[in-house]
C-alpha cells in the first residue's frame, strides 16, 4: 500500500460482488463531492441525508440511486464521502464505479477506507481491527465480542492502563530531573504500582487463549466403534446449528467435515462417510481412521452406546483417545432407565443432552464461556501487551533491590512504547500495512 497516496480520493465497491437488493459504491477524498456532482441529477445535499436521483453518463441513464453524502470530519473516514446505494446488480455496480473512476477517482486498496478512518483519528487501531474483525468472524459470539472493540472497550482498558504508567513515569521523571525540588517517589510506592498495572495487563491477556479459539475454530473428531451413532451425533449437532457457517471444499454429500457454529467454530470430523464405502473397508481400517481423525483433532468425543456397555472394541479405541482433550459420550440414553450421574448421555435420536454436550464442548476448550467475552484480542495485541508486561516486569524487579530510579525509568518507558505500539500512536508503515492488508476492497 502507498503511503504517499493517501490523500487523493478513492473509490470501491462496498457490497459483495453478485446480485442482490441493494449494491453501494463509496467514495472517499476531497473531490468526492465534484464527481458526483458531475454524474448525478440531484446533487444538492445535506449531511446525512439520501437524495434521490439519476446517474448519468453522458446524458445516457445508467441507474436510479440514493446518495448519502457525508461532510468531513464527519465520516467514516474524516473525509468527504458520499455512498451511492444502486439496484444491486454486478454490471450496474460495476457501471458505475468505471464512471466514478473515470470522473476523477482512483481505486480504492484493501482496507484504505478504514486505514484512513485511522490515519485521521476516527479510529484507534484497536478499532480498526476490530473492523475487520467483525467482517471476518466465523461465530455470532465472536462478531458480538469484536463489536466491542469497535465500541472502544480494548481501547479504554488499554488507555487506563497507559495512563497509570504515564503517571509513575512523570513522577520518577520529576524526581530524576529537579531532584532540589521534588523527591524521588518510594520504592513501596513503584512495586505496588507495578504489581497493580502487572495484574491489570494479566486480566486483559487472560482471554487471550479464549479469543485465539473463537478467532480460529477447534476441530473435534467423533470417534467409536460402528453403530454406535456417531453419524447421528454429527447430524445433531449440525441441526443445532441450522446456519452452517462454511462447507469444507472438497466435500460431499457424506460429509466427512463441516464447520458450524456452536458459539466457537467447530470443524467436526466424523467417520461417516467411510463407512459409506462399504462395511468391509470399514473393518480394515475402522481404527486407523480414527487414529488419523484423532492427531487433528484439539478435542475428541469418544461415543459408545449405552445399551452395551463399554466392550472390548471401545476399549481399544478408548486407549488411543484417552491422553487427549476429550468427552465421553453414552449414546443412546433413550433406551436405557438407569443411569449413573457421573456420565454423559446423550440421544442423538430424540437430541437429549446435545445441547448440553455443546455446553461442556465449549468449557473443554474455552477459558471463557464465548457469549461472556467482554473483548477480544488477537496476536498482534496480544504481544503487545506481552512485551508490556515483561518491560514491567523488569522494573518491578529492578525497584525490588532498589536500582537507580534512572534505570528503572528506561523499563517504563519500553512498557509504554508497547502500549502505544497496540493503539497504534506508535507504529511503523510495515506494520500498518500488513494489518490493512487483512481486509477487503471497499472496507
Ligand atoms: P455410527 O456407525 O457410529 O455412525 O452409527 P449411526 O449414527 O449410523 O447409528 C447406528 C444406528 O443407531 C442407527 O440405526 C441409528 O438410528 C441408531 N442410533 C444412533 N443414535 C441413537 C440414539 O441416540 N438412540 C437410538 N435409539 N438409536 C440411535
Amino acid at each position: 500500500m502507498n503511503i504517499l497516496q493517501e490523500f487523493d480520493t478513492i473509490a470501491a465497491i462496498a457490497t459483495p460482488l453478485g446480485m442482490g437488493g441493494v449494491g453501494i459504491i463509496r467514495i472517499s477524498g476531497e473531490k468526492a463531492f465534484e464527481i458526483i456532482e458531475k454524474i448525478f441529477t440531484n446533487p444538492k445535499f445535506e449531511p446525512r441525508k439520501f437524495n434521490l436521483g439519476w446517474i448519468v453518463d453522458n446524458g445516457v441513464k445508467i441507474d436510479e440511486v440514493l446518495v448519502l453524502p457525508f461532510f468531513a470530519p464527519n465520516s467514516y473516514t474524516g473525509e468527504n464521502v458520499i455512498e451511492i446505494q444502486c439496484h444491486g446488480g454486478l454490471n450496474v455496480v460495476k457501471n458505475i464505479l468505471n464512471l466514478v473512476l473515470e470522473n476523477g477517482a482512483r481505486m480504492a486498496e484493501k482496507g484504505e477506507f478504514t486505514k484512513r478512518a485511522f490515519l485521521n483519528k476516527r479510529l484507534d487501531l484497536s478499532q480498526a481491527e476490530a473492523v475487520a474483525d467483525i467482517i471476518h468472524s466465523k461465530t455470532c459470539d465472536f462478531a458480538k465480542a469484536t463489536a466491542k472493540n469497535l465500541s472502544g472497550v480494548l481501547k479504554e482498558k488499554v488507555n487506563e492502563i497507559r495512563n497509570e504508567i504515564f503517571e509513575v513515569l512523570s513522577r520518577i521523571t520529576a524526581g530524576i530531573d529537579f531532584p532540589e525540588d521534588v523527591a524521588e517517589p518510594e520504592y513501596s510506592y513503584l512495586i505496588e504500582e507495578f504489581e497493580n498495572i502487572i495484574n491489570k495487563i494479566d486480566k486483559i491477556l487472560l482471554n487471550a487463549r479464549s479469543s485465539n479459539i473463537l478467532r480460529q475454530g477447534i476441530s473435534v473428531a467423533i470417534v467409536g466403534k460402528p453403530n454406535v451413532g456417531k453419524s447421528s451425533l454429527f447430524n445433531a449437532l449440525l441441526s443445532l446449528d441450522r446456519a452452517i457457517v462454511t462447507d469444507i471444499a472438497g466435500t460431499t454429500r457424506d460429509v466427512l467435515k463441516e464447520t458450524l457454529d456452536l458459539g466457537i467454530p467447530v470443524t467436526l470430523i466424523d467417520t461417516a462417510g467411510i463407512r459409506e464405502e462399504g462395511e468391509n473397508k470399514v473393518e480394515a481400517i475402522g481404527i486407523e481412521y480414527s487414529k488419523q481423525s484423532l492427531n487433528e483433532a484439539d478435542l475428541v468425543l469418544f461415543v459408545y452406546d449405552s445399551t452395551q456397555g463399554i466392550q472390548k472394541e471401545d476399549e481399544e479405541i478408548y486407549n488411543l483417545v484417552k491422553d487427549k482433550n476429550h468427552i465421553v459420550i453414552a449414546n443412546k440414553c433413550d433406551l436405557i432407565s438407569e443411569r449413573n450421574p457421573e456420565k454423559v448421555y446423550l440421544s442423538a435420536l430424540t437430541g437429549e443432552g446435545v445441547q448440553d454436550l455443546k455446553h461442556a464442548l465449549t468449557k473443554k476448550v474455552c477459558d471463557i464461556e464465548p457469549e461472556n467475552l467482554e473483548f477480544v484480542t488477537n496476536s498482534r495485541q496480544q504481544a503487545c501487551l506481552n512485551n508490556a508486561k515483561k518491560a514491567l516486569d523488569q522494573a518491578l524487579l529492578a525497584a525490588n533491590i532498589q536500582e537507580l530510579q534512572d534505570l528503572i525509568s528506561i523499563d517504563v518507558k519500553a512498557s509504554l512504547l508497547a502500549l502505544d505500539e497496540l493503539t497504534g500512536e506508535l507504529i511503523t508503515d510495515d506494520i500498518l500495512d500488513n494489518i490493512f492488508d487483512h481486509f477487503c476492497i471497499g472496507k
